[in-house]
């Protein structure tokens, strides 16, 4: 699915889902096309037939990162792979966990996901400014969903690419705060940023491409007003979140198996010993999954637990 009526010439948006993220190709430039994110590991051979589709016999170039998020760039190894010489970007603040693999820094160890290990060439600092198909796009930093997090923004046009720090309905989970670092304040300083920028279309991480950008702005500074007067609902909407991506993974599973894994998951272990300790590990978990059942994100089958979109 595309949806690149509002882009420049050269953008393309292949729209993805949740356990993947958007992948924006950019053609059209005399250095050979470009990729922004690649989406989740098990998708990955999904992406790099996508990819190749979108480029019509061309070679991928480069690939950049906005963050590293298992489902932002868990097809980087697979598209290095197919795409020998590919020149792979990323933003500085995690090039070392990269350069030695440490998936606990990575945080695949703590959310309980997966990302094959892939290298990187360069860095993608904030202040410079990158030519990427027909278009000169600036990165900015963007901390608060994740501390390393950047932002591309091209300013002729007036687009954005602002992964998880803004959808069209909201932002993504704050992660700092499960490492109880604060990290709210992060989240609204990028919100002004991308405020001070006017983008006339943002391109997310996940869901389609939009150009109603005050209402997202005013959408998100909502929620996170309201997670900042209530820093337990962002924990809960967290721990369902983490669930949640687990069970789109795995589309079905056996209650018992996905209450061993987020029994097993440090993000929910540590989610329950500081804050819900009073109660079990799994009574903690089986109400989360409760709560995804009464959402209607999952479904009980017998022993089963099954997907709803
Ligand atoms: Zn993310």
């Amino acid at each position: 699915m595309r949806s690149d009526a509002l882009l420049p010439n050269g953008v393309q948006v292949l729209e993805r889902g949740w356990l993947s993220s958007n992948n924006i190709v950019l053609t059209g430039g005399d250095e050979g096309p470009a990729l922004v994110d690649s989406g989740y590991y098990l998708h990955s051979a999904q992406t790099v037939a996508l990819v190749d589709q979108a480029l019509q016999g061309q070679a991928l170039r480069f690939l950049l990162n906005t963050h590293l998020h298992s489902d932002h760039c868990g097809g980087n190894a697979a598209l290095q792979a197919a795409y020998p010489g590919l020149h792979t970007s990323i933003a500085p603040g995690q090039a070392a966990a990269v350069r030695n693999w440490c998936p606990q820094t990575l945080s695949y160890t703590p959310t309980g996901q997966h990302c094959p290990p892939f290298t990187y060439d360069s860095l993608l600092a904030p202040g410079q400014e990158r030519r990427l198909g027909l278009q000169t796009w600036q990165i900015h930093a963007a901390p608060g969903h994740d501390t390393h997090a950047v932002l591309l923004f091209e300013p002729v046009h007036r687009v954005l690419i602002s992964a998880d720090a803004l959808w069209e309905n909201g932002f993504g989970v704050v992660f700092p705060e499960l490492d109880g670092q604060d990290a709210f304040d992060s989240v609204a300083a990028t919100l002004d940023l991308i405020d001070a920028l006017q983008p006339a279309v943002v391109i997310p991480g996940h869901g389609k491409v939009f150009s109603d950008v005050p209402q997202a702005l005013a959408r998100a500074r909502k929620r996170l007003d309201y997670f900042v007067q209530q820093p337990a609902r962002h924990r809960n909407y967290a721990g369902k979140v983490l669930l949640k991506f687990r069970l789109l993974e795995l589309q079905q599973v056996p209650s018992a198996d996905l209450l061993d894994w987020a029994c097993a998951t440090p993000y929910l272990q540590a989610l329950w010993q500081r804050f819900h300790a009073d109660q079990p590990l799994q009574a903690y978990v089986l109400d989360l999954l409760e709560q995804l059942v009464q959402a209607g994100a999952a479904a009980r089958q017998g022993a089963l637990l099954v997907n709803q979109d």
